[in-house]
């Protein structure tokens, strides 16, 4: 199969390079072998949340500031401001509505009821522009009877400490009783299957009128909109108070839906999705690579101009550590880790973990290498790439974002 450009790895930044590169006409492949962290998404990207533990008030000045091996530095400061408009443009045009601003972060709630800085968050969910100006003063906290993945008490306390007045409220309707028969079933994404006739998100709507009282603003957790937000919108309609979703532990219908919706429009624009399968090994000739080959096209290897390594982090097995190594499985690509195996990890949860930092090796347009040397059409984008840490600095979905439209425009060979 010959293409223009083969991505290996389905997730927020392989969709999103996909995306521009098939807009600008280009015959794409991505090879998507499972679930992505988008799984575990709360409904908001962050372009940069923390340097030294300090939260980050002006993402796009804190990122002149950061050092030459991370992934915002090698694209160039001065891009950045550019590239998060284009990642927001692009993220509307696949259905996504989110709101937010480079230039200052706004605050989300995780599922734990912390405030977190953030660059765009679903405009359906909770979000907070400044903390000493809450959006609402008295808040209903809608609990569902029976369902786990919200943890309510800890939630609302969060809430709280925020300067919310917090009133908790449980309810249930017979559609979500008739779930309760297994346990196993109450997630969020089960509830977001069942809750979509106008009949069952009449129930709930009745539920939250009859129990929200006199308060400004209803919460309730993040478990509708399967594929779309068209449930959301109705039962928002149907709702007398404002009525926000709160991120839930995952699965997280807002990030499965961000997959599918980023998906679906990659295949609108004539991109070639091979959801299932999986890169296994690739041909390096010389300075490029040749081919890509998968576990379920045995005979039929992926040939194209440009490959994109969009493979994720330990998480997703974009790299990979035994005993003895850190190493990229595909094509064996140079991953910058430490060679001390005892150096990997530090003890304590909250310190920086050295492995989260770990990824590919690139030159600073973003090019993988090998035993030193530049792949020239070999790019890296995403989590799998060296020099920052998502979990730290709060820098995951921006990386991904922006380093996909930086790999596609020097694909393009933009200026
Ligand atoms: C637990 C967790 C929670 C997070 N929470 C947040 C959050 O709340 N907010 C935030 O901004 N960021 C968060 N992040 C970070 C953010 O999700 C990621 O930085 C970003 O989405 C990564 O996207 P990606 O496409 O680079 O990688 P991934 O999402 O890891 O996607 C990589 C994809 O490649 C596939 N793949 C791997 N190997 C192959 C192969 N050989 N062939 C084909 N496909 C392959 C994987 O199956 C996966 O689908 C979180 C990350 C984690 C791990």
């Amino acid at each position: 199969m010959r293409m223009d450009t083969v991505i290996m790895g389905g997730g927020l930044s392989g969709l999103t390079c996909g995306i521009a590169l098939a807009k600008r006409g280009q015959r794409v492949a991505i090879v998507a072998s499972g679930q992505s962290t988008l799984l575990f998404n709360g409904g908001s990207m962050e372009l940069l949340g923390n340097i030294d533990g300090q939260a980050v008030t002006v993402p796009l000045e804190a990122i002149a500031t950061l050092p030459q091996d991370h992934p915002y530095s090698k694209i160039g400061a001065s891009r950045i401001g550019q590239l998060a408009q284009e990642a927001q443009s692009l993220l509307a045009d696949a259905g996504i509505e989110m709101d937010g601003n480079a230039d200052r972060n706004h605050w989300r709630i995780t599922p734990m009821g912390v405030a977190k800085p953030a660059w765009l968050t679903l405009n359906d969910h909770v979000r907070i522009d400044d903390l000493s100006q809450l959006p609402a003063k008295r808040v209903a906290l809608m609990c569902i009877r029976g369902y786990f993945d919200q943890p309510n008490a800890m939630l609302a306390q969060g809430l709280r400490g925020l300067g919310f007045e917090v009133e908790m409220k449980e309810f249930t309707t017979d559609d979500i009783t008739a779930l309760r028969r297994s346990p196993s079933e109450m997630r969020a994404t089960s509830l977001a299957k069942h809750l979509v006739s106008n009949s069952a998100l009449q129930r709930v709507a009745d539920q939250l009128n009859s129990l929200a009282g006199d308060v400004d603003m209803v919460l309730m957790p993040s478990v509708l909109g399967q594929n779309d937000t068209t449930d959301i919108h109705n039962l928002q309609a149907l709702v007398k108070k404002p009525l926000y979703l709160v991120a839930t532990l995952p699965p997280a219908v807002a990030g499965m839906r961000m997959q599918a919706q980023l998906r679906h429009y990659f295949r609108m624009l004539g991109g070639t999705y091979l959801m299932g399968d999986s890169a296994v090994s690739g041909t390096i000739d010389g300075e490029r690579v040749t081919s890509i080959s998968t576990a379920k096209l045995t005979d039929m290897p992926l040939r194209a101009d440009h490959y994109v390594l969009a493979t994720g982090s330990f998480v997703s097995r974009g790299l990979v550590a035994d005993y003895e190594r850190v190493y990229e499985p595909v094509l064996g690509v140079d991953v910058n880790a430490d060679a001390d195996r005892e150096r990997w990890t530090r003890f304590g949860v909250l310190e920086p973990q050295a492995y989260c930092r770990y990824g590919v090796a690139t030159d600073d347009q973003l090019r993988c290498l090998k035993q030193g040397k530049v792949i020239e059409n070999l790019h890296a984008i995403g989590s799998v790439l060296s020099g920052h840490d998502a979990v730290k600095m709060g820098d995951g979905t921006g990386v991904s974002l922006l380093t996909a439209l930086a790999v596609a425009h020097s694909i393009k060979g933009d200026k």
